[in-house]
């Protein structure tokens, strides 16, 4: 009875018929009093794609992606997300926009005091108003996905780093995001356990949902990545499929940062 209940939507979501991209920024400006953290940043994805944005420490990469959701509020310019706006115009496009962006951290943030299950569960129950059959349903199916299962009464503290993360990628796609957005997921784990992260993502990248990647990890950049650009002060530069960004960057800057990181 379970499983007739799920479909490949549980993990994926169509792509909308319009052509339009699923995420269109234009000239976003943030700032903290005088220093500007964003200046200017223009932006598109189209719907299912994925991109990767890489650039050094401090350049902004992690501001950028808390805009997207509406997690840090912008001093200028637009962004059109998911089918929402931001600036939001009203509270419940504010809401509505959150639960169709999804975000993985670097540090997991899974809730301590709580199973895998029920960190799968809470949201979907209590924001899209599953019952606790289809939250769970839906908990178990995309656990199984991300390998992870059999774990699924254990304490997030009782997991390793990449379990951990493959648990909060679990975890995001329980709300059924259009749009996934991580930041640096890889980067807090033992060398061991990128690779079993990696995969997990490489595998949601095939599927429909648009996917928005902060990571050093150039492999991945060349191979999953529709486009692939550069962050620098502030700055998003060299927005280019990963061939020509990899194998002739235009900007010094770049070019420099991938002598450092290649
Ligand atoms: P990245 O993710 O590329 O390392 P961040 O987006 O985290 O960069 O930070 C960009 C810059 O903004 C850094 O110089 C950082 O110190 C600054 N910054 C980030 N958050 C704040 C904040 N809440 N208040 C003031 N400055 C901040
Ligand atoms: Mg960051």
């Amino acid at each position: 009875m379970v499983t007739s209940m799920l479909s490949a939507s549980a993990i994926t979501t169509a792509r909308p018929a319009s052509a339009l991209p699923q995420i269109n920024c234009r000239d976003v400006c943030k700032s903290y009093g005088a220093f500007e953290v964003l200046n200017k940043v223009s932006f598109s994805l189209a719907a299912g794609a994925v991109a990767c944005i890489v650039g050094p420490s401090g350049s902004g990469k992690s501001t950028f992606l808390r805009t997207l959701n509406g997690l840090e509020t912008i001093s200028s310019g637009e962004i059109q997300i998911a089918g929402g706006h931001l600036p939001p115009r009203s509270r419940s496009e504010i809401n509505n926009l959150r639960r169709k962006v999804g975000m993985v951290f670097q540090n997991f943030q899974l809730f301590p005091h709580m199973s895998v299950r029920s960190n799968l569960t809470l949201s979907p129950v209590r924001s899209l108003g599953l019952s606790r059959d289809e939250a769970n349903a839906r908990a178990e199916q995309l656990l199984d996905r991300v390998g992870m299962l059999s774990h699924i009464e254990k304490l997030p503290s009782q997991l390793s780093g990449g379990q951990q993360q493959r648990v909060a990628i679990a975890r995001a796609l329980a709300m059924q995001p259009e749009v996934l957005l991580f930041d640096e997921p890889t980067s807090a784990l033992d060398p061991e356990m990128v690779n079993e992260v990696l995969a997990v993502m490489k595998e949601l990248a095939g599927t429909g949902i648009t996917m928005v990647v902060v990571t050093h990890e150039m492999g991945f950049a060349r191979s999953v990545a529709d486009q692939v650009s550069f962050m620098v002060q502030g700055q998003l530069i060299e927005t280019r499929t990963p061939a020509d960004f990899f194998d002739h960057p235009e900007d010094p800057r770049l070019g420099k940062f991938l002598s450092m990181v290649l």
